[in-house]
């Protein structure tokens, strides 16, 4: 599976989300040495714009390149 630019929705200054890509399997908030990130009340994972250090480790850990952290 590869995903297009346009399947990316930006969370925030720091992050894109392909939220039909995601499998909502907590593996990026389970890596984040910060702590970063989180489930939303849909369950999709929000990183703390403040708390994040772009270490791309949820990148780099994410199955399916469901997430995004801008350079
Ligand atoms: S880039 Fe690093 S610090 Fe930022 S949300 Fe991802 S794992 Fe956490
Ligand atoms: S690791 Fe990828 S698929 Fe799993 S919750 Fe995070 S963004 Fe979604």
């Amino acid at each position: 599976m590869k995903n297009k630019e346009k399947d990316y929705e930006k969370i925030n200054e720091v992050q894109s989300l392909n939220k039909n890509a995601c499998l909502q399997c907590g593996a990026c908030v389970s890596a984040c040495p910060m702590g970063a990130i989180s489930f939303n009340e849909d369950g999709f994972p929000i990183v703390n714009k403040e708390m994040c250090i772009k270490c791309k480790t949820c990148v780099n850990i994410c199955p399916v390149e469901a997430i995004k952290i801008s350079d």
